[in-house]
């Protein structure tokens, strides 16, 4: 699968050739020109990295990088019109991965997108699998926020609560769908979602283990 990037960046000009650039290099690669699409795209599906410029016409970049560190350790890249050293220290400091200031060229931003999903591929996976906010309805799963729909965290939060125990699906549609109307197929089909959007972020493991005629359970230990 290609690693793909969500380019945010309003000049036309330069989106293009980058786009070109990161295309030909064998990326994936989808452009936003506002703050608010790039953050909306950034939460429809998986991106390995997002290249940012700091000048966006809707805010500043520095901004947006800090709402998408709020739910999301996604590697990030700085392009900047000025290339003051504050610039540099603020935009590392609030998380980013690298800084590129313009004018550049296209292929040293690919080397430097190379190199920092290289580093972030090689980082050693954190040792907690997930991690559960209940008071803010999240679940980050090694170390990634996932996109959950209110009834999929349910689900989710009820297997963590014990690992290895079996739930079967009455218990987890009691747990989870309460009085609200839900089926046998219900649980399974959240169930499939929630496997897809954990597979998106290891595609090597499948914590959920089905239990044929019992149900489902957590499997932490690998
Ligand atoms: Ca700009």
């Amino acid at each position: 699968m290609k690693p793909a990037i969500l380019l945010i960046e309003d000049e036309a000009a330069i989106a293009d050739t980058l786009v070109y650039a990161l295309q030909a290099d064998g990326f994936e690669v989808v452009w936003r020109a506002l703050g608010q699409t790039g953050l909306a795209a950034l939460r429809e599906r998986h991106f390995d990295l997002v290249i940012l410029d700091v000048g966006l016409p809707d805010g500043s970049g520095f901004e947006l990088c800090k709402e998408i560190r709020k739910t999301s350790e996604i590697p990030l890249m700085f392009l900047t019109a000025r290339s003051g050293e504050i610039d540099r220290v603020v935009g590392l400091e609030i998380g980013a991965d690298d800084y590129v200031p313009k004018p550049f060229s296209p292929r040293e931003v690919c080397a430097r997108v190379k190199t920092i999903l290289k580093r972030s591929r090689g980082a050693a996976l954190p040792p907690v699998l997930f991690q559960v906010d209940a008071e803010g309805g999240r679940i980050r799963y090694r170390g990634r926020l996932l996109p959950l729909t209110r009834y999929e965290f349910g689900v989710l939060q009820v297997l963590l609560s014990q690992p290895g125990r079996i739930f079967s699906r009455n218990q987890l549609m009691d747990r989870v769908w309460g009085d609200a109307e839900a089926f046998d197929r219900t649980v399974d089909t959240h169930i499939k979602t929630l496997r897809t959007k954990l597979h998106e972020v290891d595609p090597e493991r499948d914590p959920i283990a089905t239990h044929r005629g019992l149900g489902y359970s957590m499997q932490l230990a690998s």
